[in-house]
Parts: structure tokens; sequence; C-alpha cells
């Protein structure tokens, strides 16, 4: 992948000087939030490579994909090749929906309470995870006489929904009174360590639970799954994870391209002298003379609070330029305060813009350092910041 171009301008009326695609922050920014659709299509691309032949690569795209934002990110997954995809609410089946008329969309909260006609309405198939579910299904699909298309979610040990395998044997037997499953679905609890021995035993009870619905296709995969090899793979995947950038998995394979890069503006560049403490809680002490750059992002912008630094803590990093600049501090509601003593002073100045994680900071370690996951670091970012949409440039279009 192309390297990515921070901004390191200085003199904000200087349009001279434009970032990769020609764009410039507009001035009023204090952070930007860029997103390389690309890198997204790109990613679903090399899941969908890896999976057996005979299985389709989906996309879990709930919470507006990720944190990266719906519109842009479902029609970045459809022009790669994406057709079926799993939000968490109703709602969010609805956005999908209206973004992508032909799609196939399940919602994995299941269905709630009445709401059978309204799922129906929008061709929004209910992944059903319990036996009340099933049981208001079936009701609403024998009063309609048109079939409806739904999942049945089965546990096989994670023990948030799903049936049991008893439940379920009692369902397939109940299915010539009008309700069969399209998908009969589970969902892994440590996938994303593969010597756990969770796993093969929650696979072993797939097969088990799959068998009793011979006609229904089956999806057990989450991105830390499809890099536990065919086993896992079944009929159809569900990754998100992976396809938004972030690691789903101990295994070094499981990161793919970079898609987020979150960057923001140095307000000001300081002294800090030897003895002198940094920002509330003074819970970082300068051990020699250090010049601080502050940085509008704080954990207003999602930004976490976690990732501070003590004397005793090391925290995040950012980077500029080619140089990794150590957090001083605490994480403030609006800014961040980093070490740029090493960094030249027209390179770290005021105005210039630091990258908070993206293609050099990968988004895992700042992650790491806040004692987090990915995963929550993306559903967090704040609404303060601008967004940019880099376009997918080669994936195979077919819209
Ligand atoms: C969120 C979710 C996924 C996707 O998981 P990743 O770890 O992001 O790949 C798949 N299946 C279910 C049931 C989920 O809730």
């Amino acid at each position: 992948m192309a390297p990515f171009t921070p901004w390191i301008k200085t003199d904000l009326t200087d349009h001279s000087s434009p970032a990769r695609d020609g764009a410039v922050p507009p001035p009023g920014d204090g952070g930007r939030i860029t997103i390389d659709l690309d890198a997204l299509a790109a990613n679903w691309q090399a899941l969908d490579a890896r999976l057996s032949d005979d299985a389709e690569c989906g996309a879990a795209v709930k919470a507006d994909c990720y944190g990266l934002g719906s519109d842009e990110g479902l029609a970045a997954l459809w022009t790669a090749g994406c057709r079926t995809f799993f939000v968490a609410t109703p709602q969010e089946g609805v956005a999908t929906r209206k973004r992508l008329p032909d799609a196939t969309i399940y919602i994995l909260n299941g269905l709630y309470p009445g709401a059978a006609a309204f799922y129906a309405g929008q061709g929004l198939r209910p992944v059903l995870g319990s036996v009340d579910e099933v049981a208001e299904w079936r009701g609403f699909v024998s009063a309609q006489s048109a079939a409806a298309a739904a999942g049945l979610h089965v546990d096989t040990g994670i023990s948030r929904l799903g049936l049991s395998f008893d439940e379920a044997r009692a369902v397939a037997a109940e299915t010539a009174s009008g309700f069969t499953p399209d998908l009969v679905m589970s969902h892994m609890a440590c996938a994303d360590r593969p010597d756990h021995p969770m796993n093969p035993v929650q696979l072993e009870r797939f097969h088990a639970a799959t068998a009793l619905f011979p006609h229904a296709r089956r999806s057990l995969a989450n991105s830390a799954a499809v890099f536990l090899g065919s086993d896992y793979h079944f009929d159809v995947a569900r990754p998100g994870i992976t396809l938004y950038g972030a690691s789903a998995s101990e295994l070094p394979q499981a990161r793919l391209r970079p898609v987020v890069t979150l960057e923001s503006r140095i307000l000001q560049v300081h002294e800090l002298t030897r003895g002198e403490t940094i920002g509330y809680g003074a819970t970082f002490t300068a051990p020699a003379d250090m010049r601080v750059a502050m940085v509008a992002a704080g954990y207003a912008d999602g930004y976490l609070r976690a990732s501070g630094s003590t004397d005793d803590k090391r925290g995040a990093d950012a980077w500029i330029a080619g140089y990794r600049l150590p957090i001083l501090g605490r994480v403030s509601m609006d800014m961040s305060a980093f070490d740029v003593s090493a960094v030249p002073p027209d390179v770290a100045c005021r105005g210039a813009f630091v990258e908070l994680f993206g293609p050099n900071i990968p988004i895992d370690e700042t992650a790491q350092c806040a004692d987090t996951i990915g995963y929550e670091l993306l559903t967090g970012l704040g609404r303060r910041f601008s967004r940019r949409y880099l376009p997918v440039r080669s994936a195979r279009g077919e819209s």
C-alpha cells in the first residue's frame, strides 16, 4: 500500500502542498478521521479469497460499520462483492436495506417482541435466538401465508444468545409446521486464541446442531475463526473487525490493511523543565528538560483516557514524520500531551498534525496501551473530528 502522507503543514493558509488526495484540512478542523475504503474493499476480498471455495464471505456491519460510517462502508463492501450483511439491531437493518436494496440482511440481536411484521416488511431476517423468538416468528409466518426468511442461532458455548442443542432439536422436529431456518449460526467465544480448547468443542457442537437442519446454510466464523482454517468456514463467514483493519486474533496474519487513521492538530509546543509535572493528577514528572506538544484530541474524541502515562507506566505513542511521540500524563477531555523533544521544531510545531493511530501506529497497539481492543476504539470514535473517505480504487466493480 502507498504510504500515508500526513499533514505536517504549518501555515494553514498556504494550500500549495496538498496531502495525497489533494485535500487540505479546513482551518476549523481540530482533527480528522481518514477512512480508506479501498483498504476496506481489499480486506473483504482478501478474506473472501481465504475461504474455502464453496463458502461465501459476508460482513458484520453493525454499529455503523464499527464506527466507520455505514453509508460509505456498505457501498465499498458491495462494490467489493459482498452480498450478505449482519447487523445487530432492526434499525441498523433498515439503514442497510435503504442503502442496499438487494442485500441479504440478518439481524444478530434476533427478533424484538412484536416486531415480526416490521422485519418482514423490510426484508430483514432475524437470527432467532430463543424458543420464544422461534414461537413468535412461527406464529407470524403461519398467520401470513407468505414465506419470510429467518436464521436460527444455536449456542455452542459462548452462552449469550441462541438455543441449546435440545431446544434446537425440538424446533427441528416441528419444522413441518411452517418454519425452517435458512441459516443456522453460532458464535465463537475464543477464536482469537487458536490453541484454545473451546474452539474444537464449539466446532463439534456446531456440527451436531447443524445436522438437525440439513437444508439451512451454516455460519460459524467471525474474523478470528476465518484464520482457524477451513474446518471453521462452513457456508457463510461473518467477519467484522478484520475488514476494518484491526486485529482479530493472536495470529499476525489476521491483521490486514489499516483502514482508519486518526490525526489531530498540535495546539502549541512548550517547554517542560525537569521536575515539573503535566496534566491532571500530576501523574507524569519530567525526568529531564523536555519539549511537549499539546494535541487537540481527548477522550471526548474517542482517544481513550486509559492511554495516558504515569511515572511508572508508559502510555500510547503518537507519530509525526517518522518520529514516535510518547504520551505524557493523563488524557484530558479535549487534549493530550506528547513528547516532541526529539523532533525538529519546524516539524513538531503549532498547526502540524500528528497521527494517533493509522498506518504508522497500529490501532491494536493504541488499544492495548489503553487495556482494550481495536473494536472499542473504532466504535467509540468521537463526533468532533471531520471525516474523509478515500475511494475504492482497485476492487472489482459489480454494482
Ligand atoms: C460482531 C459479530 C461478528 C463479527 O465479529 P468480528 O470479531 O468483528 O469478526 C460475527 N458474529 C456475531 C454474532 C457478532 O456479534
